[in-house]
């Protein structure tokens, strides 16, 4: 438990929220800003701030309930997809330093569904400069 985080907070039951499951180590609730029907955070009971600092049993255990999530919101709401998506650090839109997993319902109609792609799909890039860097990762990744 981290003082004066909002997430640790409704995982300690201190702050209220419309949970959706629960097990030893996650804990899933609905989004209060909801991106289209259905949409829910996954989180670790432990806190850690984001993609970089969690443990890696603690984000298997998030993806793996994400997915069991996902195949019930598949199942009960009739999505037509799901996104998982996470975002790292300010920059990349992360607003509550608890690593959470979206889960976000996706629906061919679109009185149920506000999420759009935030890039231009199909917008080729540099092919020395995207292999330049692809070699530049392969060389980093431990
Ligand atoms: P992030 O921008 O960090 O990836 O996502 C944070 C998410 O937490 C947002 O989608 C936001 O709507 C949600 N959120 C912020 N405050 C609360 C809250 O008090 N309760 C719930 N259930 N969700 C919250
Ligand atoms: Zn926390």
């Amino acid at each position: 438990m981290s003082d004066q985080c909002l997430f640790c907070g409704i995982v300690a039951g201190e702050v209220p929220s419309a949970k959706v499951a629960e097990d030893d180590t996650t804990y899933a609730f609905m989004d209060i800003n909801p991106a289209s029907d259905g949409h829910l955070l996954v989180v670790p009971k432990r806190h850690s701030k984001d993609l970089l600092d969690i443990g890696a049993a603690d984000l298997a255990d998030v993806t793996v309930a994400a997915q069991r999530i996902a195949k019930a919101v598949s199942k009960e709401l009739g999505a037509d997809g799901v996104n998982l998506l996470n975002c790292c650090g300010a920059d990349a839109w992360q607003t509550v330093f608890h690593f959470h997993l979206h889960v976000i319902p996706r629906y061919v109609d679109k009185t149920k569904d506000r999420l759009v792609l935030p890039w231009r799909p199909g917008v080729p890039g540099d092919p020395a400069a995207i292999a330049a860097l692809g070699a530049r990762l392969s060389a980093a990744v431990d």
